[in-house]
């Protein structure tokens, strides 16, 4: 039988009741205690990371999940990460640059409610996750919740408070998992390369949602404290005319800062070619942009690649549009 660890990190799945509300108390092997049939098709173990509400998820804890599947990689058939549901498109998108080509599988899931309820959709998503992890097919970094498996890059919490929490965004879900079977719509070709951990990211980035009339103000102590600004912009992308001219002062003024355009829509991603409030900024100032990658594989890829990502010393811009675990369909040739 397949060795599959299970990662335990709080959230939801985890949480009981407080005097405060709602927090993290139930431990790894309580949450494996839970749903005894997953003994039936593996053999599971459990370890317990740490017990936060995903809110409080920083970089740190990202490399403390690489450092344990790293450290028990030999040991284990898969990995199975429980984890809250608020951040955990950024957990999946930043472990998806973080661990990359693994043949074993690493699965995140959570839930919408505690494990310990009577109605909850936990005991689901663990027995789900299992199974995948378990499964000869399986690989690389993905979150399988609702009985949708979601690329580590594509995934999007949509809804707050129903079962079905997460969508794969511009992207079809790699399979979806129902009583007990694997249904299987993108298949897995196998590495080429081996697999590789990376640990650090950089932190130094900061995000500026656009909203209309926004003032140029905050721009300069943003360009001299960080090393990327993501503008999450409105429709294909642009920088609006009340912020237009001290853009371009700090873009002169701050060179190596890199700025990447992203937008508000939920699908079809940027192209900041077709206006002419995209197109120059983009042509005069060599601005990034998100293309079809989600605002969570934006943030986490920005952070790898001025992290350990730009190991090789190639430039953020081949780093950024280099397409891993599914995140660009867009062809970098395309690129200006
Ligand atoms: N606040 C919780 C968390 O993200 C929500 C959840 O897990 O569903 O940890």
């Amino acid at each position: 039988m397949k060795k599959i660890l299970l990662i335990a990190t709080g959230g939801t799945i985890a949480s009981k009741k407080s005097e405060n509300g709602l927090c993290p108390q139930i431990d790894a092997e309580e949450i494996l205690a839970y749903v005894p049939k997953i003994r039936e098709f593996c053999e599971p173990s459990a370890i317990q990371i740490c017990n936060l509400d995903s809110t409080n998820m920083e970089p740190r804890h990202w490399k403390l999940m690489v450092e344990t599947v790293q450290a028990h990689y030999e040991e284990y058939d898969g990995f199975v990460i429980a984890h809250g549901t608020d951040t955990m498109a950024y957990t999946a998108a930043a472990l998806s640059y973080l661990i990359q080509n693994s043949a074993k599988p690493v699965v995140i899931t959570g839930a919408q409610k505690s494990i310990d309820l009577e109605i909850t959709d936990a005991k689901t998503n663990l027995l789900d996750s299992f199974l995948y992890a378990a499964d000869d097919a399986s690989q690389g970094v993905q979150i399988v919740f609702g009985g949708k498996v979601i690329a580590g890059t594509r995934a999007k919490k949509i809804r707050s408070k129903s079962y079905n929490a997460f969508e794969s965004i511009d992207y079809p879900y790699l399979a979806t998992v129902q009583d007990m079977r694997i249904l299987r719509y993108i298949p897995m070709l196998p590495y080429k390369e081996p697999v590789r951990f990376f640990k650090n990211m950089n932190e130094k980035i900061f995000l500026v949602k656009l909203v209309p009339g926004i003032s140029p103000k905050a721009l300069g102590f943003l360009f001299a404290e960080y090393d990327c600004i993501i503008v999450e912009s409105f429709g294909v992308g642009g920088i609006p005319a009340s912020i237009a001219d001290e853009f371009y002062r700090l873009y002169q003024e701050f060179p190596n800062t890199v700025v990447i355009m992203a937008t508000q829509v939920a699908h079809e991603g940027s192209d900041m070619t077709v206006y002419e409030v995209g197109n120059r900024i983009k042509r005069e100032c060599g601005i990034l942009e998100s293309y079809d990658m989600t605002l969570e594989a934006v943030v986490a890829k920005a952070m790898w690649m001025l992290g350990d990502g730009n190991a090789e010393n190639i430039g953020p811009k081949e780093v950024f549009y280099r397409r891993v675990n599914y995140d660009i369909i867009f062809e970098p040739g395309r690129e200006g």
